[in-house]
């Protein structure tokens, strides 16, 4: 079939997607400069299709965040606070055992655990933290902390990230979300995170994570002050990751929301930004498997539209999400399991839940089972 595309300068990029070749710094930079949202989307879709077919995956899940205390100040945050500061809060440990039985009503596969950097809390309360978890709910895969959390927590208990991250491991850590990531770009990060680890620090803490056999995520904080090549530049170390040690599972671009954070001045994406960057991602990103329409992020309206440019997940029921609901996300805080086949059945597609690690998921209504 003869593919008539509106920006002609699409039409290289076309050809070397469907011989199933990579794509160039050059190439994501007249993705992002082009308008033909229908030809990024035709494009990502190809690959999408020839990668998944059309089985888009959910999980049931549950967000856990212990603490919002934090001691660094990224002005692209609303989530952080001081411990002064009479808002903020702090889990025990038995309330946070306690608040991970809550998500179990409906038999969650997966808890995703991240949270501020607090000045007091140690590696060993973390690790005790972790393993009381593993006792209570040993069926449970631990997805937690970001790689800034990893490299605060190494540099409190002054040891080296390896070993950091063997003690999580150890402790019950299965996996690690890939948070932290923003934009690796310096020039950047020294405008809204200067008090998180590098971009190379990220990179290398996920080298070692992949290195002692834990997969991660990763992700990419879009829609602030970064330009076009700052993203592609962020897309190719990825990709330049994910060639050295096959440990990125999914790729997760998030829409920076500006609500209570110091840059409020900058307006919030567009939809239309927001699909174009999944389509984008889904072709740059030829050797990581998974693309995530976050739909807190992106709204389960929007994300459902993704689902036909270029992702193949769709997140999961979260049960009770805070980081980005301090930052205006007006989105439900969960979605019930129904929901999500719903809104993936109404896009045409076949979903398919799945555990963290993408193993399919079959259950009752509270009980599963992971097919190995
Ligand atoms: S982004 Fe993370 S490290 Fe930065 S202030 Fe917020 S919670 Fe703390």
């Amino acid at each position: 079939m003869q593919v008539v595309f509106e920006d002609s300068r699409l039409k290289p990029i076309l050809e070397k997607v469907e011989a199933g070749g990579r794509l160039s710094y050059d190439d994501g930079i007249a993705m992002y400069r082009s308008a033909d949202i229908l030809a990024l989307g035709y494009m990502a879709n190809l690959v999408r299709e020839r990668l998944h077919g059309s089985i888009t995956y959910f999980n049931v899940n549950r967000h856990i965040n212990p603490t919002d205390v934090c001691v660094a100040s990224c002005r692209l945050c609303a989530f952080g606070k001081k411990a002064r500061d009479p808002k903020s809060y702090t889990m025990s440990l038995e309330q946070v055992w306690e608040t991970a039985g809550i998500g179990w009503s409906e038999a969650v596969t997966e808890f995703h655990i991240v949270g501020g950097l607090h000045p007091e809390l140690t590696l060993d309360w973390y690790c005790q933290m972790l393993s009381g978890l593993k006792e209570r709910f040993p069926q449970v895969h631990l997805k937690a902390f970001t790689m800034v959390e990893v490299g605060y927590l190494s540099q409190r208990a002054k040891i080296s990230i390896r070993e950091t991250l063997e003690r999580l491991k150890d402790a019950g850590v299965d996996s690690l979300p890939g948070g932290g990531a923003e934009i690796f770009c310096d020039r950047v990060r020294r405008v809204i995170c200067d008090h998180k680890l590098t971009g190379q620090e990220w990179l290398e803490t996920a080298r070692t994570a992949h290195q002692l056999g834990l997969h991660s995520n990763c992700t990419m904080l879009y829609g602030h002050i970064e330009n076009e090549e700052d993203r592609v530049d962020h897309l190719i170390k990825l990709r330049e990751l994910q060639d050295e040690t096959g440990g990125l599972v999914t790729f997760i671009p998030l829409a920076f929301h500006p609500d209570n954070t110091a840059l409020s001045h900058i307006p919030k994406t567009t939809g239309f930004l927001d699909i174009k960057q999944i389509a984008i991602s889904r072709l740059m990103l030829d050797n990581i498997p998974h693309i995530k329409a976050y739909w807190i992020m992106m709204t389960p309206s929007v994300a459902q539209i993704a689902l036909r440019f270029g992702a193949d997940d769709i997140d999961g029921t979260v049960v009770e999400e805070k980081i980005y609901h301090d930052a205006g996300a007006t989105t439900s805080q969960s979605l019930r399991r129904g929901d999500l086949l719903r809104l993936i059945r109404k896009a045409g597609r076949e979903p398919l839940e799945r555990d963290t690690l993408y193993r399919p998921v079959t259950r009752t209504e509270s009980t599963f089972t992971v097919l190995v």
